[in-house]
């Protein structure tokens, strides 16, 4: 029965409620963290294709033959500006590369979405109780009072279940400036033990968050520069090899999702791990095969994502805030990149 988790068009509101835990609790299209109460269901290729356009995007996306719109395999939690008149909903689609990975996310989510939509509430009705209490309005103030007064119970008997599953992450943006550039924001993203490390971080060795994560973000953006503008020279045009120019970042969405700590020797060591996001595009050219023709402009997108590590340092006998830093190292660097004619 799994071709019944679908998007009906009436009320989806446990589906939507399985696609924003499943895919984490942010905006699939601008990656910011939201609220349940403003996220809804996005269809990742337009509900409103025709069957002609249809079959045009299967080829192009490359889906198979059992693709359903409708689907959990197109669907993503969106919010409420990115889903309005002003956000993705004036465009038609991104770059296919960045199509291509959201579609990819879609369809390994699939039977995860799919297993828990059908299990959802089929014990008791604690299910649907929490699903009712999570849309709780908390601008009205009489709500407001009543969560702030009750919930701390639900918490409590979480965490006699399991402490750890009583944790919450905390979301801010840190800006930082790099030379003449705008000011970069970088999400921090944080777990109960994250928060602990960065505290002691900040407490006991007087180092801020913006302080330490300078100088690695600043080489995680060359990083990223360098290998974009290293896959530029692999991209191919229709009749092979390219030249490319300098390429342009889009995109970079940078978050940090994880401190660590531990005493090594004399020194507190703390391990950062966080992961990035990337979409650069550069101009080609490519050398017309036919004689007398010759160059042909090609424009070449790239869509890169991984995760990068740094660690900072702090010997007991230095002073608060005189810490070292690391070298930041890209662990993980997946791409896609396509080619296409200049309009
Ligand atoms: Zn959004």
């Amino acid at each position: 029965m799994t071709g019944s988790v679908r998007y009906s068009g009436g009320d989806n509101s446990i589906l939507r409620f399985i696609l924003y835990e499943t895919w984490g609790p942010r905006c699939y299209w601008c990656h910011k963290p939201k609220e349940f109460n403003d996220i809804q269901i996005d269809h990742i290729l337009s509900q409103d294709t025709g069957a002609k356009d249809y079959e045009e995007l299967k080829t192009r996306y490359e889906l198979p033959h059992n693709f359903d719109i409708d689907g959990p395999e197109n669907l993503a939690p969106i919010c409420n500006v990115c889903n309005g008149t002003r956000g993705k909903g004036k465009m038609n689609y991104g770059p296919r590369p960045v199509m291509l990975s959201q579609l990819e996310q879609a369809r390994k989510l699939r039977p995860k979405v799919i297993e828990r939509v059908l299990n959802f509430g089929n014990s008791n009705k604690v299910a649907e109780y929490l699903l009712k209490a999570s849309q709780t309005d908390l601008k009205d103030p009489n709500a407001r009072q009543a969560f702030e007064e009750h919930a701390p119970v639900i918490v409590q008997k979480l965490a006699l279940l399991d402490e750890t599953k009583a944790d919450f992450i905390s979301f801010k943006t840190v800006s930082l400036e790099f030379g003449e550039e705008h000011p970069f924001g970088i999400g921090v993203s944080l777990s109960g033990p994250s928060r602990t490390a960065l505290a002691i971080l900040e407490g006991v060795c007087g180092c801020t968050i913006k302080d330490a994560l300078k100088s690695p973000i600043g080489e995680l953006v060359d990083k990223t520069r360098q290998s974009a503008r290293a896959e530029f020279e692999y991209i191919e045009g229709p009749v092979g090899p390219t030249t490319s120019g300098p390429p342009i970042t889009l995109y970079l969405e940078v978050v940090v999702d994880s401190i660590s700590y531990e005493r090594r020797a004399q020194s507190l060591v703390f391990s950062f791990g966080g992961k990035f996001e990337n979409e650069a595009s550069a101009s080609l050219v490519q050398q017309n095969p036919l004689e007398g023709h010759g160059l042909v402009d090609l424009q070449g997108d790239i869509q890169a994502s991984g995760r990068f590590s740094f660690d900072v340092i702090w010997d007991f006998w230095r002073a608060p805030g005189d810490v070292d830093t690391g070298e930041c190292l890209i662990d993980s660097w997946i791409s896609n990149y396509v080619s296409t004619a200049k309009l």
